[in-house]
């Protein structure tokens, strides 16, 4: 009997959509599932006291030319996210320091120290290819050490150290730098290009969307009408080399091709039979969520730009470990962003809802004030709390897992073909990534 599709991709998030709107425009038949009730998977804006609020991905870097490529065809316009003025470095102790340009203001040996870790992990991020991060050279070595041994071995300057970590732990990859390997940690630099643009808040966290990043995958589900079917969660998938049967809300529709398009934590949920290769399951169960609470709090007016300040500030010894102007264009409010990351996190999750917001509201204070302690409105993400998520920003292996098990999660398996932006090379955790992946995935799929 004919399948009753080409494919059937599972998640629309910006990967699966972008895996859905290439092979229709290549004339494939294609139905999308989403189990939740809005696509976009770990991009969404939420409306707090009338005003937006990006609460997952919002920032674009220049770099990121194949999600740069989709806004210009999609038609949807960016701006510059507010960076003018003096940012603040909080040291272990002591109060706020001011500082302009990319350089923290930290002891002439320190900032010695930390342009030497620069140097040796921008030489190794241009060591690796990141599509393929197990075959660089020295890569077991590097996988069997965790960052934070690689530091020690590194860098006598214990601040230089904290201040590397930060960049890459906690800000970047969400967990604590005894979790992840020096290898993790050189794939998250070459994702970007090289450690110096990771690390370079103007390069990284540059533009945002017009409408919020939310707008992308919007734009790509309108296109595609139809043939995105939302609150349907997909539990099982049968199939042979032949195609596949997936069964969704009882129904089971057939198709010669699956992409399945979830984080690598969520192919779990769903049933396979026969089941997935071992291989293939080991895999999925070693990559895991990090944990970061993002956090918004806007106030009557941006009260820092009075100040000469921009905004932006960093402490690897705060609560919220970096902190941004997060105001929208037009907005005659202000916002601030921060981050609570990893071990800080947990701390948090254990509170209730007032003694959270206190205690972060107490962090941005120390960067900015009394003024930040009363703000109009404030607002946490809790990816955490969602079971199709699970954490945030994305997944990643603990030492060891990038040479055991990531040739696997790049794999197809029959008619099975999987992605998300957690198995990307660039754009690796970003948006940029979940487009590269999708666009591969369709790419395997139009001979
Ligand atoms: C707080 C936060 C801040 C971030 N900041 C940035 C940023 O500034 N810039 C940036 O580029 N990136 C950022 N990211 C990362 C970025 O959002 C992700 O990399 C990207 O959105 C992932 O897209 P995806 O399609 O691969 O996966 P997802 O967005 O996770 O999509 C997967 C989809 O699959 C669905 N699903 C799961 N299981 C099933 C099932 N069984 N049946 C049907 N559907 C299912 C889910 O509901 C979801 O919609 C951030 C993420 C978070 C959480």
């Amino acid at each position: 009997m004919e399948p009753q599709y080409d494919v059937i991709v599972i998640g629309a998030g910006v990967t699966g959509l972008t895996a859905a709107y290439r092979l229709e425009q290549a004339g494939r038949s294609v139905l999308v599932l989403e189990a939740r009730d809005r696509v976009g998977g770990r991009l969404s804006t939420e409306t707090h006291d009338g005003v937006a609020f990006e609460v997952g991905g919002q920032w674009v870097s220049p770099d990121q030319d194949a999600l740069i490529g989709l806004l210009d065809e999609l038609g949807l316009g960016t701006y510059p996210r507010h960076r003018d003025g003096a940012s603040l470095y909080v040291p272990r102790d002591g109060g706020p320091r001011r500082f302009e340009g990319p350089d923290i203001p930290v002891s002439p040996g320190t900032a010695a120290a930390m342009a030497h870790v620069t140097e040796l992990l921008d030489d190794l991020a241009h060591r690796m290819d990141p599509e393929r991060p197990w075959e660089m050279p020295g890569a077991a070595e590097l996988d069997r050490t965790t960052f934070a041994a690689w530091l020690e071995a590194n860098c006598a300057d214990e601040e230089a150290r904290d201040n590397i970590g930060l960049y890459i732990g906690p800000a970047m990859l969400t967990k604590p730098v005894h979790q992840i390997s020096a290898l993790q940690a050189v794939l998250m630099a070459a994702s970007a290009g090289t450690f110096s643009n990771l690390v370079d808040a103007d390069f990284i966290l540059d533009r945002r969307v017009v409408g919020g990043l939310q707008s992308v995958p919007l734009a790509l589900a309108e296109r595609l009408g139809d043939r995105v079917r939302l609150g349907a969660d997909v539990t099982g998938i049968t199939w042979s080399e032949d195609g596949a049967v997936v069964v969704v809300d009882g129904a089971a529709l057939t198709t010669s091709n699956v992409v399945v398009a979830v984080p690598p934590t969520h192919v779990q949920r769903v049933r396979f039979t026969p089941s997935l290769p071992p291989l293939h399951t080991q895999a999925r169960m070693h990559q895991s969520f990090g944990f970061v609470l993002k956090v918004q709090a806007r106030y009557a007016a941006p009260f820092w730009r009075d100040g000469g300040l921009s905004g932006t500030g960093f402490a690897p010894y705060e609560l919220v470990h970096e902190i941004y102007d997060n105001t929208l264009d037009g907005d005659a409010g202000g916002t601030l962003v921060g981050f609570v990351s990893d071990v800080h996190a947990d701390e948090l999750a254990v509170l209730d809802t007032d003694e959270r917001r206190s205690r972060v509201l107490a962090s941005l204070a120390v960067y900015f004030g009394d003024e930040a302690l009363e703000p109009v409105s404030y607002v946490e993400s809790q990816w955490h709390t969602e079971a199709l998520t699970g954490g945030a920003y994305g997944t990643s292996f603990g030492p060891g897992g990038i040479t055991r098990f990531m040739p696997t999660l790049k794999q197809s398996v029959g008619p099975l073909h999987f992605g998300s932006s957690d198995v990307a090379g660039l754009g690796f955790q970003h948006v940029d990534g979940a487009v590269r992946v999708g666009t591969q995935i369709a790419g395997r799929l139009i001979p």
